[in-house]
């Protein structure tokens, strides 16, 4: 039987039809017109999907290792009581000996809202830590901070995709969809048939910004000051919206004055964006009556992340775009549930429907839902950098065990040889995941768990939409859900809270809605049933009321209404460049690959389209450092150096190199980005620190 879903990826959650394929328990993709957001078009990650549940990587039982001291100790099946059992052990003996917050839990964005729910609980209630984070906060979690500092709510977009084609002109800063989510693509080529422009901020020339009218190409760092440069020009020229400022915001004062500090020489000597270009964009955003700012992890993955996005959302406050048809700010979020990850309790701050742990209020409500007194649920722990800094560190304050579902920060953490050596030094780790990762490889217990097409389950896509992934086909013998563990963990840890655990997603979800009823994400109104027949809820939707496609056009989710200005400085990137390090480095993403690539890189085809990292740079630099394309280069930073073929290119700037942070080993990008975090949201600075690049050898 043919099964409507969605792709197990990223965030724009495209959706698909599995059918059986002729090979026994193989599944094939068809296309799924009927789904409005993708219209049938798939990239090749979704398209290959498929590959991973059969991957002779995947994993088909528990692996245990016996002694954690010896590095050669391998690892060996287990069955899984005995797996569990020792879980169950290694944290216990963890809090028995140092306290609850001496185990911490690691979740992820690609978690399913019912898995990210149930986590968060399991923290609370039965390992009683706070110490919960996810990898969510390397993503997006500067945008949600600013959003929910300027409009009350953070919502990715808020408006669907389809207002895209409808505005008169979209600002994408620091976002490549053409790589990140091809299909995403044609709303910008649709807006652009229809008259509007697109606008790309990147300090690259991506696939994305080839399609541009116009490409502002800053230093790394600096888009903060681009966009106060931008706000200036707007006040200069006079094409500020004083009815809407007056009518619907606060701070306009002190944004104003900060931004009249930016004059536009001044901002290009930070930028190195040309003054013609910054009143060219002025003009493409401001003439015609409606205009979009979209980020991604541009300028969000900055140590002023925050600020950085707040200064966006200040130009569509001060020109009236925002809060009104075909016109906002939003953020085009990462991860496949980057959304519904964020909102259900598995952020260390963060109770389910986006309440706040510090708020009495929301403890109470969520304890009721839990049957707990709301008295012991922990306070706020430490946000996900801090949480792996933490880990093995001895004293009162150390993580001792872990328990980690859905990542892989090995790859994917900054710093990564110092955070894969904190990893190293845990008392115990466990990991759940559907292949050996790099992380999975470093634990004591491994815990194989199905994936996207074996099992049932809601994700929010980019646009605040919940949707309904569906089982397919039946997972491997050996293998279990991740509710399933949880449930096996609690039996063993807190028998008598066991029963609030359902395996079932439906149940799961059943609990979630009335966790975040009266929240800022309600999902009450939302049931499987609903997202079936309407093939996705937009939240907020109350049990009584109607879901929410286009938010903020009456009033902002401020207690006043108004949205408020950042009104904020620019300040350089957390390390400049210098004798030493004068370079610049950025990372991201290449068009075959997803995230820490520990599923894209059991895929033959991706991996022959993609098949290892690389250091893109100008052919200015490539002539200082004396290399080829394709010869190795060196890339140094402060926290290590990697290896990886030079990519030589005349579209990226000549002070900056590239490197996608897919892979692990000699190549690993990560080793060389900065923890610097931002004060706001705990984002760390992935986007900009400085290198030296070198022939390697030399
Ligand atoms: Fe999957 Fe994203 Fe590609 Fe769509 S764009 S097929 S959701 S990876």
């Amino acid at each position: 039987m043919n099964v409507d879903t969605h792709c197990p990826y990223c965030s724009l959650q495209c959706g698909m039809t599995l059918k059986p394929a002729a090979e026994e328990g193989g599944l094939d993709v068809l296309e799924r017109t009927g789904f409005d957001v993708n219209r049938g078009a798939l990239c090749g990650k979704g398209r290959t999907a498929p590959a991973v549940l059969d991957s002779a990587a995947r994993l088909t039982g528990p692996l245990v290792r016996d002694d954690r001291d010896d590095p050669a100790a391998p690892l060996r099946p287990a069955s899984w009581p005995d797996a569990l059992d020792r879980v169950a052990a290694g944290l216990a003996r963890a809090q028995d000996a140092h306290g609850p917050d001496a185990v911490g839990v690691f979740g992820g964005g690609g978690l399913t809202n019912e898995k990210a729910y149930a986590l968060g609980k399991f923290a609370r209630i039965v390992l009683g830590t706070s110490q919960i984070d996810y990898n969510g906060r390397f993503c997006m979690s500067s945008a949600a901070a600013a959003g929910t500092r300027a409009f009350g709510l953070d919502r990715g977009l808020p408006f669907p995709l389809a207002d895209i084609p409808r505005t008169g002109c979209v600002v994408l800063v620091g976002a490549n969809p053409a790589e990140t989510m091809p299909p995403a693509l044609r709303y910008f080529t649709e807006l652009r048939a229809n008259g509007g422009t697109l606008v790309v901020v990147d300090p690259r020339r991506t696939r994305t910004a080839e399609q541009a009218d116009l490409h502002l190409a800053p230093r790394p760092g600096t888009d903060l000051a681009l966009a106060l440069g931008l706000l200036h020009l707007v006040i200069a020229e006079g094409r500020t919206d004083d009815d809407f400022i007056a009518a619907r915001t606060t701070g306009w004062a002190d944004a104003r004055a900060t931004a009249m500090a930016h004059w536009p020489e001044l901002v290009e000597r930070i930028t190195g964006v040309p003054v013609p270009q910054l009143r060219r964009a002025v003009e493409l955003f401001c003439t015609p009556e409606s205009a979009m700012v979209l980020t991604a992890r541009g300028p969000e993955q900055q140590a002023k992340g925050t600020d950085t996005v707040g200064a966006w959302i200040d130009l569509c406050l001060a020109t009236g775009r925002a809060g009104r048809p075909y016109s906002g700010y939003g953020c085009l979020t990462g991860q496949g549930n980057g959304q519904g990850g964020r909102e259900h309790g598995q952020k260390a701050d963060q109770l389910p429907g986006y309440r706040l742990l510090t708020d009495p209020d929301a403890r109470r409500h969520v304890a009721a839902v839990w049957g707990v007194d709301p008295d012991t649920l922990p306070g706020p722990g430490r946000s996900a950098y801090e949480l792996l800094d933490a880990l093995g560190a001895p004293g009162p304050d150390g993580v001792r065990a872990l328990l980690l579902m859905g990542s892989n920060p090995v790859v994917s953490a900054p710093r990564a040889a110092h955070v894969e050596r904190r990893i190293r030094s845990l008392d115990f780790l466990a990991v759940a995941d559907v292949v050996l990762s790099e992380t999975a490889a470093l634990a004591d217990v491994v815990l194989p768990v199905t994936q996207w097409a074996e099992e049932t389950g809601t994700l929010t896509n980019l646009e605040g939409r919940v949707l309904l992934r569906r089982r397919a086909v039946d997972p491997p013998p050996g293998v279990r859900g991740d509710l399933d563990v949880l449930r096996g963990l609690a039996e063993r840890l807190a028998p008598a809270r066991a029963a609030g655990f359902p395996a079932a997603a439906e149940e799961v979800f059943a609990e979630l809605r009335r966790a975040s009823a009266g929240g800022k994400a309600d999902y009450s109104g939302i049931t499987y049933e609903r997202i079936e027949a309407e093939d996705g809820v937009f939240w907020p939707c109350p049990e009584d009321g109607e879901p929410t496609p286009r938010m903020f056009l009456d009033r902002f989710a401020t207690p006043d209404g108004r949205a408020r200005f950042a009104g904020v400085q620019h300040r350089p990137a957390a390390e400049e460049t210098d004798a030493d390090y004068p370079v610049w480095l950025t990372t991201g993403r290449v068009l075959a690959h997803y995230q820490s690539g520990a599923q894209t890189r059991r895929v033959d085809e991706l991996n022959a389209a993609a098949p290892g990292p690389f250091v893109q740079m100008h052919p200015q630099l490539a002539a200082r450092v004396g290399a080829d394309e394709g010869d190795p280069v060196a890339v140094l930073s402060r926290r290590g150096r990697a290896v990886a073929p030079a990519r030589i290119s005349a579209a990226i700037r000549p002070d900056t190199v590239f490197m996608p942070f897919h892979w692990p080993g000699a190549g690993r990008a990560n080793t060389l980005t900065n923890p610097a975090l931002d004060p706001v949201s705990r984002m760390p600075e992935f986007k900009v620190c400085a290198v030296r690049v070198e022939r390697a050898g030399e």
